[in-house]
């Protein structure tokens, strides 16, 4: 063989090695059951009118690019405004996002199907569906009433995150607690450990994300079931009120929890908003509008600048080897946000790029059976252990 011959045949070989290594992966990544603990695109396209059935150029998600990204059940978010729907419009606005989702449900019944136990889960992935649950974010919307929080159960919700970034008159949000000083007014009231235990009755999972330390070790001091923390990260690598600090992380250890890795480029990387803000001075210079929040100048940056802003995947990663140092690899799971924020890392622009976080944690040497735990099977074992 000439030498240029066994060049070509070395190159050749290990072109077709990487991809059916990468074929490999994908397969893999195929045959794990895919599970994303929180999506907003009822907030997002599904409120707005948007057809989620067929391919969108706006927004994170929609039915194509789910069954793309190999997604096999995807937990949708109900968030209400308080500020737009506040008491004595919440619970109604819930359930005008429940109608949504069955509406588009109904819809595309040959690809998506409502899931409200574990058992049935099984049978819609089987029938080659997505199964689709229903997660409540904030506890504004059972109105300080636990015949609101029966009937959004009976609806199909199968978590309630206690918060969002307010208070209620029962549990503190960290958003808020995180500026205050002292512990006044904070945490759970009785009526919150009441809620508390409804939930741990009817086994609809607690959601621990955006709540407030106070209220976290609240909860974690009356439940009888392990929690969630749907979609928030390490304090200690990313110091935001969002994400966990490390004695939260020992206390849901002790408790058996799950938490979601958020992928927002905020909650992921110290960095990210400086480097937004310097891609905005470099590309606007002085025709910049410097009043704009971080988020604003961010969004108004050109697709490719954006992409450059974005979080680097090995920061999604680094959060993941964190929280499973700390927790334990049963105990990782994934809560994109899609449809709620407003940049992720780069490689995992929408929702039809989930294979490429499976082929980062086999890259990052994590295990075929550690992987399926991380993308699903620790989100699954957490609802099966919280119904009754
Ligand atoms: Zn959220």
């Amino acid at each position: 063989m000439k030498r240029i011959e066994l060049i070509f045949t070395v190159f050749l070989s290990l072109t077709v090695f990487t991809m059916v290594l990468g074929q490999d992966n994908g397969a893999f990544h195929r045959s794990l059951l895919v599970v994303d603990g929180h999506n907003d695109v009822i907030y997002e396209s599904l409120l707005k009118g948007r057809d989620i059935g067929k391919r969108i150029d706006v927004g994170h998600t929609d039915i194509p690019r789910l069954q793309e990204g190999g997604v096999d059940v995807q937990v949708f978010a109900v968030w209400s405004d308080d500020k737009k729907f506040g008491t004595g419009k919440a619970f109604r606005h819930a359930n005008k996002q429940i109608d949504a989702l069955e509406y588009m449900v109904l819809k595309n019944k040959s690809s998506i199907a409502i899931a409200k136990r574990y058992a049935d889960i099984d049978k819609i992935i089987a029938e080659g569906k997505i199964a689709a649950i229903i997660g409540v974010e904030g506890g504004n919307m059972i109105e300080n009433s636990l015949d609101n929080l029966d009937s959004l159960y009976h609806r199909g919700a199968r978590y309630l995150t206690l918060t969002w970034n307010y208070n209620l008159s029962w549990a503190s949000a960290a958003a808020v607690e995180s500026k205050s000083e002292g512990s006044r007014g904070k945490g759970l009231t009785s009526l919150g450990e009441r809620i508390i235990r409804r939930m741990n009755e009817l086994g609809m999972m607690v959601d621990l994300s955006h709540v407030g330390e106070k209220t976290f070790y609240d909860v974690l001091a009356i439940t009888t079931k392990p929690v969630l923390v749907s979609h928030s990260n390490a304090y200690s690598l990313m110091p935001h009120y969002r994400n966990l600090k490390d004695a939260q992380l020992d206390a849901l250890r002790k408790n058996g929890g799950v938490v979601g890795v958020n992928f927002y480029s905020g909650f992921l990387d110290p960095d990210f908003t400086t480097r937004a803000k310097q891609l905005y001075r470099q590309h606007f210079k002085e025709k910049g509008n410097y009043n704009l929040s971080a988020v604003r100048q961010y969004e108004q940056l050109p697709l490719a600048l954006r992409r450059k802003a974005d979080a680097p995947l090995a920061t999604l990663l680094d959060h993941i080897d964190y929280l499973v140092g700390k927790l334990g690899v049963d105990h990782v799971a994934v809560g994109s946000d899609f449809d709620g924020i407003e940049s992720s890392p780069q490689g995992l622009e929408d929702v039809s790029k989930f294979p490429v976080l499976t082929d980062a944690l086999l890259k990052r040497g994590y295990s075929k059976t550690d992987v399926a735990k991380i993308m699903g099977g620790n989100f699954l074992r957490l609802m099966r252990e919280n119904e009754n």
